[in-house]
């Protein structure tokens, strides 16, 4: 249960107190674990709640589909069990041979996902130079296209995005805009107020923090029969979040905003002290005034962005891998947006064909003390042979 108040709390307030859940039987302030796989019926046959089955969902679930929309200012969340599977609930929910335009660069996950249904004639995918709205505005087919995706920050080049420009283009031509702003959650970037359609997240990062579940979520204001497709997609594949990692995504949303900033206080302090070191080619970091993108993200993320960022280290492709060992702090791990920091040869993790520079390094920053990680990156760009 919440408590209703009539007091106006700011979105860090509800998300602390996980909109000021207790237990109506015990007062509890931490939510039950809901695991049951079917559910009894009443005296009369009916179904107590709106769940039958472990695929419709579930009471723990639910509760933290209820805080995302809370924070997206969503009418709807749904979540799933990874963010490939919401992802992958969008497109499956789109008709045979239907138009979308995606980015040239972005998650490659994803990325791969549209070229995949791309390559089977399922969909008809044109694509852009993330972040280039002529590019955009030139691949959308008016009332053809159904589809416009736009990450912002984008995977691994942290191009930004004008998320209320994109929307309009797409709107214009009749489609739909789906933003993945993983890099930059809700605390930072409410994307549904920027004008996109569906906010998609991969969970697993920030918005859990801790690394220790995966999960997808996408949010919208406007409900439908579209809708509806993408919840039946969720039924049928029963990629519905599980309620254990439902109750650690709950616990992990309540520090977001206190992780997010310090991860970008982290970050700027990194990124300043690397910004033009004798070793590196160049930091990428939407977050320095020196980014391309960086007017449009101080919009965006009202100056919160976030731990995300890459480094071009001098020397070749071996070189950066070298970085990458031979860091102490910093672990040599995909993913991103937990506590603990984490550096990748994004080359060797996206795979052979995936448009990305070899001398290039993803830096997750975490909330560690970025002196430690300042030191930890200075020792492994001094041992590499660069
Ligand atoms: N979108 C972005 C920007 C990501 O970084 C990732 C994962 O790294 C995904 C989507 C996919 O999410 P998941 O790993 O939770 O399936």
């Amino acid at each position: 249960m919440t408590k209703p108040t009539n007091q106006k709390l700011s979105p860090a307030t509800r998300l602390a107190q996980a909109l000021h859940f207790y237990d109506a039987q015990t007062g509890a302030v931490t939510p039950p674990i809901q695991p049951a796989a079917t559910y009894a019926r009443d005296t009369d046959y009916v179904p107590r709640k709106p769940y039958n089955y472990r695929r419709d969902g579930n009471q723990t679930t639910a509760q933290a589909e209820a805080i995302i929309a809370d924070l997206e200012d969503a009418t709807e969340s749904l979540l799933f069990a990874s963010g490939m599977s919401a992802a992958n609930a969008v497109i499956e929910h789109l008709p045979n041979g239907a138009h979308v335009v995606v980015p040239k660069v972005m998650y490659h996950g994803v990325l791969n996902q549209f070229k995949m249904y791309h390559a089977r004639n399922r969909l008809d995918v044109s694509y852009y130079a993330a972040g280039d709205l002529d590019e955009l505005a030139a691949a959308v087919r008016t009332g053809e296209t159904q589809l416009v995706w736009a990450e912002s920050p984008n995977n691994p080049d942290w191009e930004v995005t004008d998320i209320t420009a994109a929307a309009e283009i797409a709107h214009d031509a009749g489609a739909k805009l789906v933003t993945d702003c993983t890099g930059t959650p809700p605390c930072a970037t409410r994307a549904l107020d920027l004008g996109a359609d569906i906010s998609f997240h991969s969970a697993t990062k920030y918005l859990n923090g801790h690394s220790d579940i995966t999960a997808g979520v996408l949010s919208v204001r406007e409900t439908g029969q579209y809708w509806d497709d993408i919840w039946t997609v969720r039924n049928l594949q029963g990629t519905v979040l599980h309620s254990f990692d439902a109750w650690l995504l709950i616990r992990g949303m309540r520090t977001l905003f206190l992780r997010f900033e310090k991860a970008t206080q982290n970050a700027m302090a990194i990124a300043k002290h690397f910004e033009g070191h004798l070793k590196l080619t160049a930091v990428r970091y939407p977050g320095l005034p020196s980014h391309k993108g960086h007017a449009i993200a101080k919009r965006q993320t009202g100056g919160q962005y976030g731990g995300m960022m890459s480094i071009l280290v001098k020397g070749g492709e071996q070189a950066a891998i070298d970085v990458a060992r031979f860091c102490e702090v910093f672990y040599p791990a995909t993913s991103l947006g937990g506590v603990e920091s984490l550096i990748e040869h994004r080359k060797t993790v996206s795979g052979e064909g995936f448009p990305v520079d070899p001398t290039l390094l993803r830096l997750s920053i975490g909330i560690e003390d970025a002196d430690d990680l300042i030191r930890d990156l200075e020792q492994a760009l001094a041992r590499a042979e660069n």
